[in-house]
């Protein structure tokens, strides 16, 4: 196979980041004008702000305004070459990574590919039931959602008419709730005056969690709170609902069928497939268990951060797989390839927690830090803060984001999509 080699030759020892997400950009980062060569792979062109994704697929947001190009971000790293890629597969044993055409040979390694959406071993559920993962998914979600309250239109009032109108999201953890909210939010108010003959307002928005609450990671009262605000943007909140099978127009809970042509699925991931080529301990989940400096047993030259690792040393349990674990994580990995390159110790990570929350549709939240609750308006406030924060040294995100609030403050701008195309307002 080909030899892919590193950027410019030079005596320097070749670090190799797989995946320019969260985790692996940080990395990047944190590399960017050390004394060794970088190589960041990625089978995708841009870094994707994942926390706003479900802005795009309620085309509240276009996918380029949380999506930006790898290459622009790190241009200024001289020592970094962006490469598009897909890794196939890591040898650790001969520190070779096979990619979709060629190999790469490492010194040191940092894998960092994210989660993926797992169906509980239910394939054929995908295709009727979309997660939301990549800029694809949001589209085809934004597609699905909308294309069926046009076909409602057309159709006679009736069984048919409702079950177009009826949109089921299977998974009630932060982004089943986000979405959930979202979509509610679209129906009764912004294209709620758009149409003649359906009464958007009438359109029956379901979340249902197999678990006894939503939001199993917040505390009791914040679920409680969030299912609140759910109830008044008319969403259906369904606990212990346990989901035994998706077909094309209903999703079944036992004998029980609800009737509806979106079904949209947030409820479990795993990790990455590329895990599954590691000659690595795994868990349930399929992430890597890796040691207390983040590096896989047996090969202290790699490391394993963000989603697709479970990291048990601080509670015995796998951290959240959460944007800021993966930031931490690779600052800490990127810190010990130095570290290692040079002979010194490594040094174990350590999360430190700044908080959980998550959106209601619009202007409402539930966030929890230390020893704050906050729910309501407040939480939302806190969110947009959080998040304008993280966006800050992105092209344009910071007005983007206080673009999108005002919009929900003001209720300005809809979904207005036809067949996929945004019409201006
Ligand atoms: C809809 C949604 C909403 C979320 N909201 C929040 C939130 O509000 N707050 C929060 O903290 N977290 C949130 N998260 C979780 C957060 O986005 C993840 O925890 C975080 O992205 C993990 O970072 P990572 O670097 O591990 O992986 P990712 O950010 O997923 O990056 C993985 C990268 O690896 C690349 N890749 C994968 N496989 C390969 C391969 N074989 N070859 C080459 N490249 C590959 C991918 O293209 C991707 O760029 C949300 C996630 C989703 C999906």
């Amino acid at each position: 196979m080909a030899e892919v080699g590193p950027g410019a030759a030079t005596d320097l020892p070749h670090a190799v980041i797989v995946g320019g997400g969260f985790g692996g950009l940080t990395a990047a980062r944190t590399l960017a004008g050390r004394p060794v060569r970088v190589t960041l792979l990625d089978r995708r062109n841009h870094h994707l702000f994942q926390p706003l994704l479900y802005q795009v697929a309620t085309a509240v947001l276009n996918p380029s305004d949380i999506a930006v190009p790898l290459r622009s971000i790190l241009r200024k790293a001289a020592n970094i070459t962006v490469l598009l890629a897909d890794v196939e597969g890591v040898d650790l044993a001969r520190r070779r990574l096979v990619l979709d055409a060629g190999e790469m040979d490492y010194d040191a390694l940092i894998l960092a590919v994210g989660a993926t959406d797992t169906y509980f071993g239910h394939d054929d559920w995908e295709a009727l039931a979309p997660g939301l993962k990549s800029l694809e998914d949001a589209l085809e979600i934004r597609r699905r959602v909308l294309l069926a309250y046009e076909a409602a239109e057309r159709e006679p009032a009736g069984a048919e008419q409702q079950a177009l109108l009826t949109s089921v999201v299977i998974g009630g953890g932060p982004t089943g709730v986000e979405l959930a909210g979202a979509l509610g939010e679209i129906s009764r108010r912004t294209i709620a005056r758009d149409f003649r003959r359906i009464d958007p307002t009438r359109a029956s928005i379901i979340l249902l969690e197999g678990g006894p609450r939503i939001l199993g990671a917040f505390p009791e009262s914040l679920s409680r709170r969030a299912e609140d605000a759910l109830r008044r943007i008319g969403v259906e909140v369904r606990t212990n609902a346990l989901v035994t099978r998706v077909t094309p127009d209903a999703v079944w809970l036992g004998d029980e069928s609800i009737r509806a042509r979106t079904v949209l699925w947030t409820a479990g991931v795993a990790a990455a497939p590329l895990t599954r080529t590691l000659d690595a301990p795994r868990d349930r989940a399929g992430r890597v268990l890796v040691e207390s400096d983040l590096s896989i047993p047996g090969h202290p030259e790699v490391f394993a951060i963000g989603d697709m690792c479970a990291f048990l040393h601080q509670t015995g349990r796998p951290l959240p797989g959460v944007a800021q674990v993966a930031l931490q994580q690779g600052r800490v990995a990127a810190d010990n390839v130095l570290r290692r390159l040079s002979d010194r110790p490594t040094r174990p990570f350590r999360y430190r927690d700044k908080g959980n929350m998550a959106t209601i549709g619009r202007a409402a939240a539930v966030a929890v830090m230390g020893r704050w609750q906050f729910s309501g308006l407040v939480a939302w406030l806190v969110w947009l803060l959080v998040h304008i924060t993280f966006l800050i040294g992105f092209r344009n995100r910071v007005l983007v984001l206080l673009q999108w609030a005002w919009s929900y403050v003001t209720w300005h701008r809809g979904a207005r999509l036809i067949t996929g195309r945004w019409k201006d307002r």
